[in-house]
């Protein structure tokens, strides 16, 4: 049977890091979902649309990865598509708690589908999606943090 994990995130924008944690989950599952998630109280820089067409530019040569998006729980979403576990990366000690919450509020709805954690790779250990924002717009050259196609859109929509 194909192991296929749901990678959940706002992605907004997709950043290195998050195509490292892709990149070592695949080595794990034989499929992995990226999955948008709407979430209504998170205010994003880029729309729905932007994002998932961000994440398909930058992961069409990588095989057996697909990406959707839900307004739906994350939980209930890999559930549906048969999925036996959801992947999250780890940075520092503040992302512990916020995880930790979050993985035993999805436990609590389906204690099948296992959470497995990333540790997130030494270089990318700073890097989320406001930081790499903060930093495009103080005029850091954030070339080698995010892939091209993000670059480009952040310009867009930026300057
Ligand atoms: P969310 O809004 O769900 O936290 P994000 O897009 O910020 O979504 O992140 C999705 C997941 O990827 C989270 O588990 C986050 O901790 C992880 N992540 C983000 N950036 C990195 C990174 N640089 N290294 C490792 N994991 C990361």
């Amino acid at each position: 049977m194909k192991r296929i994990a749901i990678y959940p995130g706002s992605f907004d924008p997709i950043t290195n890091g998050h195509l490292d944690i892709l990149h070592r989950a695949l080595k794990l599952f034989d499929e992995v979902i990226i999955l948008v998630a709407v979430a209504a109280e998170k205010k994003t820089l880029f729309t729905l649309a932007e994002r998932v067409e961000m994440i398909k530019e930058a992961t069409k040569n990588i095989p057996n990865v697909h990406v959707d998006a839900t307004k739906g729980l994350t939980i209930r979403y890999a559930k549906d598509q048969g999925a036996v576990a959801l992947v999250r990366g780890l940075r520092a000690v503040s992302d512990f708690e916020y995880e930790f919450k979050l993985a035993a509020g999805n436990s609590f709805v389906d204690p099948n589908i296992e959470i497995v954690f990333f540790m997130a790779r030494s270089e990318y250990s700073f890097l989320s999606s406001s930081t790499l924002k903060e930093l495009f717009q103080q005029g850091v050259d954030i070339a080698a943090l995010v892939p091209r196609s993000v670059v480009t859109a952040l310009k867009k929509k930026l300057q």
